[in-house]
């Protein structure tokens, strides 16, 4: 009767299972290889949780010599949204992480495709065709009426709404009357008959083991729900797709998300009723960050703008800060071989799933900031000014001018970099373009006449002046910083901010703030790195003209 069964639900159907097992063999890898994928659904919106995943993938592909690639999980196809393929490949292509086969924009990499669900349709069919023919699945015609009535039963009785065991009634059906409702056009799904214990009796609840890379032996109870596995559009369900595909794929190691737990009793009863070998599951943490109250929650798409992975490419995070950071959150031990091997290629460091937290990890953009800081130290600036430059041809194309002198802007990214204790003032685009602004006239828009020290009412011109007649450039730091001593006492200001301290009411001031109307004029800023070596830089006549100008600003 199965044999029949399955001949009226699937005629079209010609190939076996044991074809598909020759025409995607046991790949020839070296031992202890693995292999893993990347499943996103090509919505077109790629979050931080698909790259910490794919950074699992991909550390533990290459790090065994072993293969990572690229499926795309279409079966829900609400979601497809045109170009989400590009967006998915040129996102992770920008933080470093290349796929070695799998679906790509154009055709296909590999001997294991098609890699698009969408395009599975008969691989999953023959595998239908064969749990039905060998009684573990069926067709079930049940309404959405029927379903809610079955549940309704279900919660007066106390027991799991689904369909399984008494309630599943399709179960019970004969090859005449399926043959009869398909004859009448009657839409059906095919549920795996599932053998689990359905009684939910608490005491004989039985148990199965899985391995957990991540969270060791797991022991669940054992599926007994008669889960739909093709839908009435004869698409698969993700459970099903996923057990036929990493299994014909030949993966080694399902790495996904949290969320995927509470189904992977379903993926062991299908494991097991299709006869494969199951994969080692790596069940990675839900990202969480801490929210204004110091309560820990899930990101969100709608709250959270730091989720996507295009807010970090827009805003100029170089892909070496991001990697580094993701590492310290997947990793415990990360940041303590990080501090053993400081100048070291990350891809030395041996990355475990043993070592990755269980419960949530917690994203932090501050944590990300000063890391980046640290990266970003170590890129040499021609090195940065080419990665900015094409970030702000991108994201910023109207200040492509600050990248038409390359000399001038390098000494501006490397300014206190190389100093005992380096200066860290740079860590993504966005913050180091606002940073620099003042080193450019196309950029300074602002005179923060506003900020001008208290004590100098009064005297600001009569500093700049007297500053514009003693400024020379040969003066080395030194004798630079003597003539405006100087021009601090000659105005009635402490040479030294510790005698003003002492006897505040001898002096207007002291040299800080005198100092501070010269950088003020200079750059528009009350702070900033050191002025003598910007105006090295920036050459005399830039350095006059800008004072020049803010003297007149005072002036009017
Ligand atoms: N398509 C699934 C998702 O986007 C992939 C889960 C998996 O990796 O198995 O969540």
């Amino acid at each position: 009767m199965s044999e029949k069964l399955a001949n009226l639900l699937f005629p079209e159907i010609e190939h076996t299972p044991e074809y598909y097992e020759e025409k995607y063999p046991a790949r020839k890898l070296p031992k202890g290889a693995k292999v893993t994928r990347l499943g996103p659904s090509p919505t077109g919106f790629m979050h931080l949780g698909n790259l910490y995943g794919a950074f699992v993938d991909e550390r533990l592909a290459h790090q065994s010599n072993g293969v990572f690639y690229l499926r795309i999980e279409d079966t829900d196809d609400k979601r497809y949204v045109e170009g989400a393929v590009e967006t998915i490949i040129r996102s992770l292509d920008y933080f470093g992480i290349h796929f070695d086969e799998g679906a790509t924009q154009g055709e296909d990499v590999g001997n294991y495709g098609s890699y698009t669900q969408s395009q599975r349709g008969e691989i999953y069919r023959t595998f239908a065709k064969d749990l039905v023919a060998r009684g573990h699945a069926y067709p079930c015609f049940l309404t959405e009426d029927e379903i809610n009535e079955i549940r309704e039963k279900q919660e007066e009785e106390k027991l799991t709404p689904g369909i399984y065991g008494d309630y599943a009634p399709s179960r019970d059906l004969s090859y005449e009357e399926v043959e009869d409702k398909i004859k009448e056009g009657k839409p059906w799904v095919l549920r795996l008959a599932s053998t689990g214990d359905w009684s939910q009796r608490t005491d004989i609840v039985r148990k199965v083991k899985v391995k957990d890379a991540i969270r060791g032996i797991l022991e669940i109870p054992e599926n007994y729900h008669d889960v739909v596995i093709l839908k009435t559009t004869g698409i698969p369900t993700y459970h099903f797709a996923h057990v036929i595909d990493d299994h014909l794929m030949r993966t080694t190691h399902v790495v996904r998300g949290a969320e995927w737990l509470p189904s992977l009793p379903i993926h062991v009863e299908l494991f097991e009723k299709l006869g494969f070998e199951m994969p080692v599951y790596c069940h990675t943490a839900q990202l969480m960050k801490l929210d204004e109250d110091g309560n820990r929650r899930k990101l969100s798409k709608r709250k959270d703008p730091e989720l996507s992975l295009d807010y970090y490419i827009s805003k100029g995070y170089h892909p070496a800060a991001i990697r580094e950071y993701l590492l310290t959150i997947l990793n415990s031990n990360f940041e303590e071989w990080r501090m053993a091997n400081p100048v070291e290629d990350y891809d030395k460091f041996q990355f475990t799933t043993e070592k990755m937290s269980n419960s949530g990890a917690l994203f932090d953009l501050d944590k990300l900031n000063n890391i980046s800081k640290d990266v970003l130290l170590g890129i040499p600036a021609e090195e940065l000014y080419d990665f900015y430059k094409n970030w702000a041809a991108e994201f910023r194309p109207e200040i492509m001018d600050i990248f038409e002198d390359k000399d001038y802007l390098c000494k501006f990214l490397d300014l206190g970099r190389n100093d005992k204790k380096p200066r860290k003032d740079l860590v993504y685009g966005e913050q180091i373009v606002e940073f620099i602004s003042c080193y450019f006239d196309s950029l300074l828009s602002h005179m923060e006449k506003d900020s001008l020290p208290e004590e100098t009412e009064g005297d600001n011109i009569a500093i700049l002046e007297k500053y514009l007649l003693t400024l020379d450039k040969n003066d080395d730091q030194s004798q630079w910083f003597d003539k405006i001593r100087e021009i601090a006492t000659t105005l009635g200001y402490a040479a030294k901010p510790k005698d003003y301290k002492k006897n505040p009411s001898d002096y207007k001031g002291h040299v800080g703030h005198v100092s501070t109307v010269i950088r003020i004029a200079l750059l528009g800023r009350s702070t900033s790195p050191e002025v003598w070596t910007i105006q090295q830089i920036m050459g005399e006549t830039k350095t006059r003209k800008r004072i020049e100008n803010f003297i007149q600003e005072l002036k009017k």
